[in-house]
């Protein structure tokens, strides 16, 4: 299903591109989705293992659920929709920044570079004696010492938890102020902040495009929709803008 186009982005020298990921895009790389019939919240509660209550209650828990997902992303590459994204930043003029809720690094393995992880990154921890956060590949548990401070014991995963402010939002919000396209892909547009991103980026001015496997819950806001997998639909549309582009310069 697609949504008719109204109106076209600008896509000229100075013109500047917001993209928004979520789950659906590393879907197809083997890794879950939260939301969606057997997604990662139909299998545990996430009070348990994303929310700071949960942490205090049973840290163990925690670090054995995101110690799992650590490790099985060692296996995990990106697909076809990461790869497309990455030829987008190179090929297009202008600014591009690609925010990501995803806390998997498979965007950076596919060749993106302008990119903020705004739920955190599973490959990280944050010391909560010291504040610094570090690359941390392995296991975490509640005896690990801190890399910058030493201090052991203090270290959690530096993922952004329900209930915890997102990072990078100040940039996040300048680029959605200032951006021609706004395209949102792989997200149910449930959790807030990045679900009022397509609000903020339309207010601006911005011509804003979905790309899902079904329509988002705020999938009505959006000018433009294209519904299909990931690897499909994400690197038609790139192709597209890349020929829109070549035409408008
Ligand atoms: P989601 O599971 O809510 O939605 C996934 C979306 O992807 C759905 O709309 C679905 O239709 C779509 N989809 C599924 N397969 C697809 C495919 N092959 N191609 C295209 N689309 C596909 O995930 P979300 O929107 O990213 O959830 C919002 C955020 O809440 C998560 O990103 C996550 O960061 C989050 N959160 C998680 C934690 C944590 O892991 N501890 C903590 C805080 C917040």
């Amino acid at each position: 299903m697609n949504v008719p186009v109204t109106g076209q982005p600008e896509l000229g020298a100075s013109s500047s591109i917001v993209i928004l990921t979520g789950a659906g895009i590393s879907a197809e790389s083997g890794i879950d989705t939260f939301r969606d019939k057997g997604g990662i919240w139909s299998k545990i509660d996430y009070r348990d293992v994303a929310t700071p209550e949960g942490f205090a209650r049973n840290p163990r828990k925690v670090f054995d659920f995101y110690n799992k997902r650590r490790r099985r992303m060692a296996d995990i590459k990106p697909n076809a929709a990461h790869r497309a994204l990455a030829r987008l930043e190179q090929e297009l003029p202008g600014t591009f920044l690609l925010v990501t809720q995803n806390i998997d690094d498979l965007h950076e393995a596919a060749g993106s570079r302008h990119l903020v992880h705004m739920h955190g990154e599973l490959n990280k921890t944050l010391c909560e004696a010291c504040g610094q956060s570090s690359r941390w590949t392995g296991d975490m548990s509640i005896d690990s010492r801190c890399p910058t401070c030493s201090t052991v014991g203090r270290l959690r995963p530096d993922v952004v938890w329900f209930g915890e402010m997102p990072y990078h939002m100040g940039r996040v919000h300048a680029a959605l102020s200032a951006c021609d396209l706004f395209v949102s892909i792989g997200t149910s547009g449930s959790v807030y902040p990045a679900a009022g991103f397509v609000e903020e980026a339309r207010f601006n001015g911005a011509h804003t495009v979905e790309l899902n496997l079904e329509p988002s819950e705020g999938g009505g806001m959006f000018a433009e929709a294209h519904y299909g997998r990931a690897t499909e639909v994400v690197p038609a549309f790139v192709d597209h803008l890349i020929e829109v582009a070549a035409q408008q310069w």
